[in-house]
């Protein structure tokens, strides 16, 4: 089973437990350490021969457009991160339909194929911002995956959400984040701050028990967490720890995983889940989009 590799393309300071650290106006005198970051990443991708789905971000699209030029042409699908990075409920239908439209009108120039799926940042679609999914609609894009199927987050998540591919609306499909669940409970089985905290023997463990269920992981990270010498903040304890936990080991432990698994980019998979009549129906909770 191909399994699907993502990456949240943004800087190190374009993060969401940064918000009341730094001022989005504050973003431009930041060190930029994208570019280097991402550049690792390739040069693993071109070596273990997988192509990647790149969720960029409009703001640095539009900054570094070489560099989403250059992983395009690399073969890798470009889908958008949003513009500002601000996660949906900071927002409203007005202003996610600016900040989104600005995103994609970017990335469309840059793509040479179309750019069709998208990621919320922090995962921010819940039951309380579904007033988003007609917005995603009006701007074309097909498929999200931006649920995580889980409740034990503080931050995000929608705990009843079903951990296969679901319609969200007519022509939109979600590919939610992978979960395995064990002893009736969902753990997440994806990824970012799981993959850094768990010992790498578990996240391989569980995209075996996701595969066994008839489910490809999808996996993703984000540039900065390749970076051990990016500048460190000021976060409390907990946040400090799951932000900075384990960053020098990413890399490598990421190339193990390519080599036990196949990987694959996301748009090919939704097409192909779009089209089985098994795909699960919308849910009651998301009609209130
Ligand atoms: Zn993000």
């Amino acid at each position: 089973m191909r399994n699907l590799l993502s990456i949240d393309l943004e800087d190190w300071f374009c993060v969401s437990n940064f918000d009341e650290l730094i001022p989005r106006a504050a973003w431009d005198a930041c060190e930029s350490r994208v570019e280097r970051s991402t550049e690792k990443l390739l040069e693993l991708f071109e070596r273990r021969g997988v192509v990647a789905t790149f969720f960029v971000l409009g703001w640095v699209a539009e900054r570094a457009p070489d560099l989403i030029r250059t992983l395009a042409n690399a073969g890798h699908e470009v889908a958008c991160h949003g513009y500002g990075h601000n996660r949906l409920g900071q927002l409203d239908p007005a202003s996610f339909d600016a900040d989104l439209g600005r995103a994609l009108a970017i990335l469309r120039e840059l793509s040479p194929a179309p750019v069709v799926g998208y990621r919320a940042p922090s995962f921010s679609l819940t039951r309380e911002t579904l007033w988003a999914i007609p917005v995603l609609r009006r701007h074309q894009i097909t498929w999200d995956s931006s649920i995580f199927p889980f409740g034990a987050h503080p931050e995000y998540g929608i705990a009843d959400a079903p951990v296969d591919p679901f319609w969200l609306d007519e022509g939109l499909l979600e590919l939610p984040m992978s979960v395995v669940e064990l002893g009736g409970r969902r753990m997440p089985c994806t990824g970012g701050g799981y993959f850094r905290l768990y010992p790498y023997a578990l996240s391989q463990a569980l995209i075996q028990r996701c595969n066994a269920a008839g489910r490809p992981a999808i996996f993703y990270a984000h540039p900065w967490e390749f970076d051990p010498d990016q500048p460190r903040m000021p976060l409390p304890a907990v946040k400090r720890f799951r932000h900075y936990n384990n960053l020098g080991a990413t890399l490598e432990r990421l190339d193990r995983l390519l080599g036990a698994f196949e990987w694959g980019p996301m748009g090919a998979w939704a097409d192909s889940a779009a089209r089985q009549p098994k795909t699960a129906a919308r849910p009651s909770w998301a009609h209130a989009g």
